[in-house]
């Protein structure tokens, strides 16, 4: 019934119909199980010979209303809504993976990303690699022998560097992996992964789709096959689930999803030239601006640069903490995709578990600050940016 329609009608209208009361909002079916007419109305369910809801750790209306709509918006078969973005990141990498694979990933990672492969992986005898993602060479490199899986995000956290998604689902392909690509940065409305040659694509929705600071929650898209085989039988098995007021929740922040991004993607771009012109800092980060040095390749894949932007203020970490405490209106918080303009220091929260030699290739340097730009009057973040750098 959604075909042919735009991503804004989408956002609010793909998705399962009304209940039976005809609600204009959809209904929060807050339930843990489903009752059955008869004995064998169940025992059709669990054979999959009558379609309907058996339990809601195996699926729920509202929670799939929400993966509906994902659906929509992302152009992918089937989706699997989950409790939190690491959830969907868990899932997606470990659901087929056995002893004995190699995965190729990306090094510049959120943290948590990073130790499912780094820690988690290696475990049950996977092989991992990470390479530098931004060098489609070391891709080519490390994928010229035979691969399983390949992970990375793009734009990356907290430097904003990017990965050329079509060259590498290229060579991901030749070398037989699957390619699982966090795009929490970018959303389904900046970026389309699977249009770019991704199998799978997975967000943390506690990001820009929630973007209010409410609750955490994840999702996976990808084909049916592979939520048939891999990942629906792993997560009604291990249990993961979405709640369904979370369901709705995200639900609510998907209706309003586009006019929020453009709004923090025309905030990030002002707030980017603001820094490039301050004589406070010494470089900018965003994939938005011709500064750039992958400019190219954001206006390729990209449809703007996101509302995430990094900036060195030089002088180490102390400095950049004066900045941090001298902001008014901007929060210090490791949370990003918010109404709330959030600012937060690397080196120390979200990067700190990394060796100080790997901080430093990566470019996470102590006087880096990553700026979630935020959806209040531009010109309040540029006067509180601008009276902390000042002092
Ligand atoms: C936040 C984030 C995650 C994890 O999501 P949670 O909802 O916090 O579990 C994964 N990847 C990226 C890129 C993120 O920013």
């Amino acid at each position: 019934m959604t075909k042919g329609w735009g991503a804004r009608t989408q956002a609010i209208h793909a998705g399962r119909g009304r209940s039976g009361h005809g609600e204009t909002s959809e209904a929060i079916f807050l339930t843990s199980g489903f009752v059955y007419a008869e004995a064998e109305m169940a025992e059709d369910r669990f054979r999959d010979r009558r379609p309907g809801f058996l339990y809601s750790r195996y699926g729920n209306p509202t929670v799939r209303v929400f993966e509906e709509r994902m659906m929509a918006l992302e152009g992918a078969e089937e989706a699997c809504a989950v409790a939190s973005g690491m959830a969907a990141v868990h899932a997606a990498l470990v659901c087929g993976v056995r002893q004995g694979m190699r995965v190729v990933g990306s090094r510049l990672l959120f943290g948590s990303c990073r130790y499912i492969l780094t820690d988690i992986l290696p475990r049950y005898g996977v092989e991992t690699e990470l390479v530098d993602g931004a060098d489609t060479d070391a891709w080519a490199r490390a994928l010229a022998r035979p691969a399983d899986m390949v992970f990375f995000e793009t734009p990356g956290n907290p430097t904003l560097e990017l990965v050329d998604c079509a060259a590498v689902c290229g060579l991901a392909k030749r070398a037989g992996a699957r390619v699982v690509v966090d795009n929490v940065f970018a959303t389904p409305l900046l970026q389309k992964p699977l249009d770019l040659g991704a199998d799978v694509v997975v967000y943390s929705a506690t990001k820009h789709i929630d973007g209010q600071g409410r609750c955490l929650g994840g999702v996976v898209l990808g084909s049916k096959a592979f939520k048939d085989d891999l990942l629906h039988p792993y997560l009604k098995h291990t249990g993961p689930s979405l709640s369904p007021f979370n369901a709705w929740v995200l639900l609510k922040g998907l209706e309003t999803l586009d006019l929020r991004l453009r709004q923090h993607c025309e905030n990030a771009l002002q707030v980017a030239r603001f820094l490039e012109d301050h004589p406070g800092v010494e470089r900018v980060l965003y994939p938005g601006i011709e500064s750039h040095p992958q400019h190219a390749l954001a206006r390729r894949q990209m449809k703007a640069g996101g509302s995430v932007l990094a900036f060195r203020v030089g002088g180490g970490k102390d400095r950049a903490f004066e900045v941090l405490n001298r902001l008014r209106l901007v929060a210090i918080s490791n949370n990003l995709g918010d109404a709330k303009s959030l600012v937060t220091h690397p080196a120390t929260t979200t990067h700190s578990k990394l060796a100080a030699g790997e901080r430093a290739a990566l470019g996470i340097t102590d006087d880096l600050i990553r700026l979630s730009v935020g959806l209040e009057d531009a010109e309040d973040i540029l006067g509180d940016l601008d009276q902390a750098l000042r002092g």
